[in-house]
């Protein structure tokens, strides 16, 4: 998440006798096109009749997680939470969702992709040295730690874990949601924190997915402008998940991992994916990502479950990320990988808040894929979403990974090579070809791919 070490260890210098911590409850930090937004949900909300709760949308957080806080003017901030959680009550969202109760992920589920040394770390990270502020850096220069940390730790990762027991029962009308949480998790490892991360909430919640529910094939799609190392690491030779990530990559930008060629080991060649873009990224890049190589990989893989490590800093405004995606963006892809979990895995999809910086945008995003599950759950068009589609080209846009990157990874290999002999499944194919088998979710596949993907012009 962050730049790189030096550079957000001077932020955090530079104003030195600022207050300690950082309380992030600006009086009004809500923008004008955020309120619209807001407002525009909310008239949608009321035309269609939700009632309260009744969404089938499941949505988790808990306000302690704003008590972990660090240096004035650190990027991950209190606020970002606070905002998002704003946003999604003056949009109705929030009540309309079903709330899943909160709770801290016990040692031994974090366990599973943590070493006792590491959790143990961060549980007495609330005693790090502070010298004389109300925050130490006992994880390196970037990743604070004060005396709420360990607790909204174990809080972050714990509610998505709430997330997925809720949704993975038999008798909830939940099957997707998203967990508003904080610190971020992609890029913690297994045995250190880094990037403002201190346990991988995902990695976690997918294990905790595989051991307790008995799902064996379980997609990460990591949308974070930074790459995702510490999820990468942890399942580079487990070929029961998919890792792919889409992230900015340039030899300057944090964390300097995520080229194509790192696409798993022994076993698991192949079940992570990277894509590098260039700085700058914007809409028509991430619908090229999705269309050749997200769609085809889902298909070939046919996970049990989805989840998004949802960063918002791709997002363009973001002070970090320097890339163009616009909070419609967020909520196409959300769409198209809500079709995806829909027709694979009975619409499993969990979102998990990672990093974005500029509270104000990221809420507004968080605003577009909630409302963009709600819409799909219930087969509605949105308020003008609907109708979005990723901007033409310009001449100087950069695509990403093109079909000629496909033999990196056996999944592309196998899932393009016999496709001419291969019998059509029902989705989404990279050469426009429409699907022949009429299976659950066809249609909408369909017609959602011919209208928004299959017709852009590249
Ligand atoms: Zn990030």
């Amino acid at each position: 998440m962050p730049h790189e070490a030096g550079q957000l260890a001077t932020m955090a210098g530079s104003e030195p006798d600022m207050a300690e911590g950082n309380a992030g409850h600006p009086t009004s930090i809500t923008s004008t096109q955020a309120r619209s937004r807001a407002e525009a949900t909310k008239a949608w909300l009321d035309a269609n009749s939700f009632s309260e709760s009744q969404g089938r949308v499941a949505l988790v957080s808990d306000e302690a997680m704003l008590l972990h806080a660090g240096p004035p003017n650190h990027p991950e901030r209190p606020a970002r939470l606070a905002e998002i959680l704003r946003q999604l009550d003056m949009s109705g969202l929030h009540s309309i969702c079903k709330k899943v109760t909160s709770r801290e992920a016990t040692k031994e589920e974090l366990m599973r992709v943590h070493t006792e040394n590491h959790v143990e770390l961060v549980s007495k990270s609330a005693t790090a040295k502070k010298k004389g502020k109300g925050w130490g850096l006992p994880f390196g220069p970037d990743t604070y730690a004060n005396e709420h940390t360990p607790h909204c730790s174990f809080l972050s990762a714990g509610c998505l874990l709430a997330l997925v027991d809720h949704c993975l029962q038999d008798t909830v009308n939940e099957r997707c949601g998203m967990a508003l949480i904080r610190p971020p998790g992609h890029h913690a490892g297994a045995e250190k924190a880094s990037g403002f991360c201190m346990f991988n909430n995902v990695a976690v919640a997918v294990r905790h997915a595989q051991s307790e529910h008995g799902l064996k094939r379980v997609a990460i799609i990591d949308w974070d402008v930074h790459h995702g190392n510490g999820t990468n690491d942890v399942f580079s030779e487990d070929d029961s998940v998919l890792f792919f990530s889409l992230h900015r990559y340039d030899s300057t930008f944090f964390p300097g991992t995520g080229y194509a060629e790192d696409v798993g080991k022994s076993a698991a060649r192949g079940y992570t994916v990277n894509v590098p873009l260039d700085k700058g990224f914007g809409d028509l890049d991430v619908a090229h990502v999705m269309r050749y190589l997200i769609c085809p990989v889902i298909e070939k893989f046919a996970p049990e479950a989805i989840f998004i490590s949802a960063g918002f800093d791709a997002v363009r405004g973001d002070p970090l990320g320097d890339c163009r995606v616009s909070p419609e963006g967020f909520g196409w892809m959300t769409r198209c990988l809500y079709r995806l979990a829909q027709h694979y895995c009975e619409g499993r999809l969990f979102l998990a808040l990672e990093g974005g910086y500029n509270p104000d945008l990221i809420a507004q995003c968080t605003v577009e894929c909630v409302r963009t599950l709600l819409a799909e759950v219930h087969d509605l068009a949105g308020p003008g979403a609907e109708d979005f589609v990723p901007p033409a080209p310009s001449p100087s846009s950069s695509l990403p990974g093109t079909p000629a990157m496909l033999p990196a990874s056996p999944l592309f290999c196998a899932s393009n090579g016999s496709e001419a002999s291969q019998p059509s499944t029902p989705s989404l194919r990279p050469d426009g070809t429409p699907p022949s088998s009429p299976a659950l979710g066809r249609k909408a596949c369909c017609d959602f791919f011919a209208r928004e993907v299959l017709d852009l012009r590249h």
